[in-house]
């Protein structure tokens, strides 16, 4: 039974990670009804630029920041195949790995989610994954504003944000709202604080926190 609970799927840099990641993922999993969340931190990302840090330590910030809860779980896959990281791929062997029937759901922030259309093999998303988007603040999801190809796709497969039953009762292909908490931190903001030597506490989680003193990580403009 449990089996045929959606899983979670959410991707990203994680460079390093905002308690808005944990609370998009804990969220997500309360609100859709997720048996898990598969975290993939990308080794290259090809639609944005180089992460600051290093594979293994980004890996490891995540490692820190999910230790301890049980639905969370961490997917090395990308992030150790030292190749580009494209999202389609990475849908196709968790599609393999959990089989025809487990419905999978790729998490995003609202920002990601108006990018999709430039992302590689775009369209064949939907015949892998259900799309969850969240409305980061700052980026409404406003069907109105998004690519042309992108709205038409958004139009025809969303369902009603209190809808999680609808992910369920298939493999793939619907989009959802997903109403989170809003909650402005970004990575970006983190590592701007770090470089001027400034405090990150309680934007982090205190394990990610020590791990960035202890290496180092941010301090320059250089990066680790
Ligand atoms: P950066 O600031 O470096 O661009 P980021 O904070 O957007 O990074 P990513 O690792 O690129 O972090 O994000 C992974 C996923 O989490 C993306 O889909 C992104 O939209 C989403 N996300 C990140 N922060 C938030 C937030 N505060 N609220 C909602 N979604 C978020």
């Amino acid at each position: 039974m449990s089996e045929r609970l959606p899983l979670g799927v959410l991707g990203g840099t994680f460079d390093p990670v905002p308690v808005g990641h944990l609370r998009l993922a804990e969220e997500a999993c309360e609100l859709l009804g997720l048996a898990r969340v598969r975290w993939i931190p990308a080794g290259q990302p090809r639609h944005r630029e180089t992460p600051r840090v290093a594979p293994a330590h980004r890996l490891r910030m995540v490692e820190l920041a999910i230790a301890g809860n049980p639905r969370f779980e961490l997917d090395a896959a990308e992030a150790e195949s030292g190749e580009a990281s494209y999202t389609v791929p990475t849908l196709e062997r968790l599609r393999i790995e959990s089989g025809a029937a487990q419905p999978l759901v790729l998490i995003l922030g609202a920002d990601a989610y108006a990018g999709l259309p430039t992302w590689h093999r775009w369209r064949e998303i939907f015949s892998l994954a259900h799309v969850a988007v969240t409305h980061r603040p700052g980026f409404p999801v406003d069907p109105a504003a998004l690519p042309e190809a992108l709205r038409r796709e958004h139009l025809a497969r969303i369902v009603a944000g209190d809808d999680a039953a609808a992910l369920a009762a298939a493999p793939a292909g619907r989009i959802l709202g997903l109403a989170m908490t809003p909650l402005a931190v970004s990575a970006t903001q983190v590592r701007a604080l770090l470089a001027a030597g400034r405090s990150a506490r309680y934007l982090l989680p205190p394990a990610v926190i020590d791990y960035i003193d202890l290496h180092h990580l941010y301090r320059s403009r250089n990066g680790s």
